[in-house]
């Protein structure tokens, strides 16, 4: 974590995003202190705390655990600095997709005092539907701004990712929706490859595939949208680079 917050200060990136496995220590992570430390020393924003969500469970005992980690992620992201934290919102399969949105919204709900608590904002990220089965009920911007005007919260809004969203036909207008809602809180841009090798650790950098991501990000700040983009790339093909051509190489893709 200190080598990649040191070096993406000196490349001039302008914050991190933290993924909970390198801070929490029972996921192999540095221990919240170190964590803080190391970020507050970079001088990096940190746009959000990675990540929250996984509501809907088959009993109301699960449940309740899911609210009670995603109040502690608040915590934790709070004591980053984080301005959000991300949600993947969950699904199991067998339960019916309605059914656990019902359990998404229900859990979101009871999280929102503690988010604005913390002073930390929740955004729903909607996965690509291949991830419908286990991971994210919540598959397209539509159903996630669904939720935002149900539970009307200013600690509530929306993270967009184009390898999740690009594919969207209502893209353009929910980017519109969500700008004049202002509940757009989060923009990750990476690439889809073609021929996809993994459903998770394929993704291309920027300019790999075929998502109009100057066209998406155009939408984007129209809305007057003022975040960092975060460039997030689960690959094995680039973490097997040398991470300091792989900075470069980002740094690159970026312009
Ligand atoms: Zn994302």
């Amino acid at each position: 974590m200190q080598q990649c917050c040191d070096a993406y200060a000196q490349a001039g990136f302008g914050g991190v995003s933290v993924w909970r496995n390198v801070v929490a220590p029972n996921e192999g992570g540095v221990g919240l202190a170190e964590a803080v430390k190391i970020v507050k020393g970079s001088g990096l924003q940190v746009p959000a705390y990675v990540r929250g969500g996984f509501f809907p469970a088959a009993d109301a005992a699960k449940r309740q655990e899911a609210i009670d980690h995603n109040k502690q992620v608040l915590d934790e992201a709070a004591a980053l600095g984080a301005e959000q934290v991300v949600l993947v919102v969950g699904a199991v399969p067998g339960l019916p997709l309605d059914e656990a949105r019902k359990q998404v919204a229900n859990g979101i709900a009871a999280c929102l005092p503690h988010a604005q608590q913390a002073g930390v904002k929740l955004s729903i990220e909607p996965l690509h539907p291949m991830y419908a089965g286990d991971k994210s009920c919540i598959n397209r911007m539509a159903e996630a701004r669904e939720i935002c005007e149900r539970l009307q919260s200013p600690w509530l809004g929306i993270a967009l990712d184009v390898y999740h969203c690009w594919w969207d036909p209502d893209l353009e207008v929910e980017i519109r929706l969500a700008g004049e809602q202002g509940t757009l809180l989060g923009y990750h841009v990476c690439d889809w490859r073609l021929e996809t090798r993994h459903l998770l650790t394929d993704r291309g950098l920027m300019g790999d595939g075929c998502i109009d991501i100057a066209g998406i990000t155009q939408m984007v700040r129209a809305t007057g949208f003022a975040g960092l983009a975060e460039v997030e790339v689960f690959s094995e093909q680039y973490w097997a680079m040398d991470q300091d051509q792989y900075l470069e190489l980002i740094a690159q893709r970026c312009g």
